[in-house]
């Protein structure tokens, strides 16, 4: 019986995770990209993790392509993680490297487990959200071709999560990774004083998060540019406000020391560091160059096990820019605007 909701797992389950389930022993690493699970059967199940397109985006024929290693190699299954990438779960251990050689061929590289870069993932961005600041796809693939050695190898203090988003919506969750790449406007949302007309004010001033629109005189509202923070809310949210956006405008800030897991010091919010770098396609070179800087300078500093957030806390945020060379203006670390304490909303909303 198929049933209501989504598709029952167990058809998704290959064979010798059925076989397991719920009676796991432990793991190992055994080298970059594979993990072997113990079970209390005395069974050992082996891993081959592989980094997705950015955005996990891939045509049918690259699909069938993995569906093919996929039946080859594990079963029929794989999964795709948090993180995006692809899993072949299964795979006989003498097969590994033949597997891995399969991916190399099709330009899928091997690793993202232990202490290494673990792939990066990001927002839709510009392939089809309105609010994008930014490219993070095609940011992400310029770090991964800067950063391929450390994707590949354990070469890291500890695991490196690296996210890109389109806009500070942050839907590509740079807040909660060691590294955040997060799409910022600059511009005001030009208002349509035409389309305005049809607006239930108190609803569109309620939209802002920092309680930025202000009536205006009937029928009109105003934006306070000191107050701003250039999310798109009013954009999405009334037809009145056009997208925000220009080519002068627009471009990437630079979070970091986020964390979701428990692990450590617990989760963590990144905290920004560079307030703004211009959009410079294809290939990002000052947004590639900072990201350099903070992964050179935490590898050749940080303790074992720890992560960017963990040293930036042990050694203090002045040292941070002391030893990465970045520059520290007060309007970084402590929140855009100078008035949040952890990014709080400060503003009051109308809810009724
Ligand atoms: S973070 Fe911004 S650009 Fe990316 S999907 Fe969300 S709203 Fe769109
Ligand atoms: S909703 Fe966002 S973009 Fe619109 S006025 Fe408020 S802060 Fe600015």
């Amino acid at each position: 019986m198929p049933g209501i909701g989504i598709p029952s797992l167990e058809a998704s389950l290959p064979p010798i995770v059925k076989r397991n389930y719920g009676k796991w022993t432990s793991h190992d690493h055994i080298r970059p990209g594979v993990i072997k699970h113990d079970a209390e059967s005395g069974e050992a199940c082996y891993t081959v993790r592989a980094a997705m397109p950015p955005n996990a985006r891939v045509s049918t024929p690259t699909m069938r392509m993995l569906c093919g290693l996929a039946d080859e190699f594990s079963e029929g299954f794989f999964r795709v993680t948090q993180r995006n990438s692809i899993e072949f779960v299964g795979v006989p251990v003498g097969r590994i490297e033949e597997l891995i050689a399969r991916l190399a061929g099709h330009g899928f590289p091997v690793g993202g487990t232990n202490r290494s870069l673990h792939n990066m993932t990001c927002c839709t961005g510009y392939m089809h959200c309105h609010l994008a600041a930014t490219d993070p796809a095609a940011i992400v693939k310029a770090i991964s071709e800067m950063l391929i050695k450390e994707y590949e190898t354990d070469c890291l203090p500890a695991g490196l999560k690296i996210s890109g988003s389109g806009c500070i919506n942050n839907c590509g969750e740079g807040s909660c990774a060691d590294i955040g790449i997060v799409g910022v406007h600059r511009d005001l949302p030009p208002i349509n004083a035409e389309k305005l007309k049809g607006c239930e004010l108190p609803l569109v001033i309620s939209v802002c998060p920092v309680g930025a629109i202000k009536p205006k005189g009937p029928g009109m509202v105003e934006i306070d540019p000191k107050k701003c923070i250039h999310c798109p809310a009013c954009s999405v949210a009334c037809a009145a406000f056009a997208p925000i956006g220009s080519a002068n405008g627009d471009g990437v800030a630079i979070v970091v020391g986020g964390k979701s897991s428990n692990t450590g010091d617990g989760p963590a919010l990144a905290k920004m560091v560079i307030p703004y770098l211009p959009n410079n396609p294809p290939h990002w070179p000052e947004v590639t160059e900072v990201v350099r800087k903070i992964v050179d300078t935490w590898v050749a500093n940080a303790h074992r096990d720890e992560r960017v957030g963990e040293w930036i806390n042990r050694i203090g945020w002045e040292k941070f820019y002391q030893r990465t060379g970045l520059k520290m203006s007060f309007k970084v670390v402590d929140g855009y605007d100078q008035r949040s304490l952890e990014y709080v909303r400060s503003n009051v909303r109308f809810r009724w």
